[in-house]
């Protein structure tokens, strides 16, 4: 049987050989995507060496928290965000990759516990040009880092973003390419950014070939999601 650390080890290791194919300089972070797992999961992801676990869901999150308290993750808040849960995220993760407007960016800065370092943050962009879809519009990505980086409890560290699902290569790397372009674009106004979040299980290799320094990966680690068994 293929155990949760086997898994582990075989992403990080194609991590690795896709960087060595591509020739890519910059550092990749593995984002163990934790939603729908039951604690139990983390916990065996943790004990072979994982240490970043992201949420999508605020109430699911707090509960494998606190049931997890003994041993040291740095959490990362990757999912839709309401103005009535920006207290709580503000509260319990050191990361929010989601960030996608001015009210909730300022909401997080304002809720922010001075005793806790800033909230590391991401921008998530949508370019796919899908009016449902969250992320702002790059056309908007400026003003909305100008802000976020004046706010003092919150520390832009960079992009997000979820393309629209696909299986065409190309189309996946056109996707990754274009937040790419954004991101080099903030680079060159002088922002100071680190983070390109971009990847999943289906894609990650052809992200971090277009550079990303973040892979959020949940079924290809923890195996296919399971809300009943939680
Ligand atoms: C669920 C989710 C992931 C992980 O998706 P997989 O395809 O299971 O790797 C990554 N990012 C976000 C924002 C998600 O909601």
């Amino acid at each position: 049987m293929t155990t949760i650390a086997n898994r582990l080890q075989d992403i990080l290791a194609t991590i690795q050989s896709t960087k060595s194919i591509h020739h890519c300089k910059q550092h990749v972070n593995l984002l163990a995507v934790s939603k729908a797992q039951a604690s139990s999961a983390i916990r065996e992801a943790h004990a072979a060496g994982q240490t970043m676990f992201g949420e999508n869901y605020l109430q699911e999150a707090l509960e494998k928290q606190a049931q997890l308290q003994d041993i040291a993750i740095e959490w990362h808040f990757i999912g839709p965000i309401q103005s009535n849960k920006t207290q709580l995220i503000a509260q319990n993760f050191s990361w929010v990759h989601s960030v996608d407007r001015l009210k909730i960016a300022q909401r997080l800065n304002d809720a922010r516990p001075e005793n806790l370092a800033p909230l590391q943050v991401c921008i998530q962009v949508n370019t796919s040009n899908e009016v449902s879809k969250s992320g702002v519009n790059p056309s908007e990505l400026v003003a909305l880092a100008n802000s976020i980086s004046s706010m003092p409890r919150l520390k832009l560290r960079g992009l997000m973003s979820i393309p629209e699902p696909t299986q065409d290569v190309n189309k996946q790397r056109a996707q990754f390419k274009q937040v790419r372009e954004c991101y080099d674009a903030l680079l060159a106004k002088g922002f100071a950014l680190d983070t390109l979040s971009i990847g999943m299980s289906d894609d990650y290799q052809i992200a971090i070939e277009q550079g990303a320094t973040i892979v959020r990966i949940g079924s290809a680690l923890f195996g296919a999601r399971h809300y009943d068994q939680l």
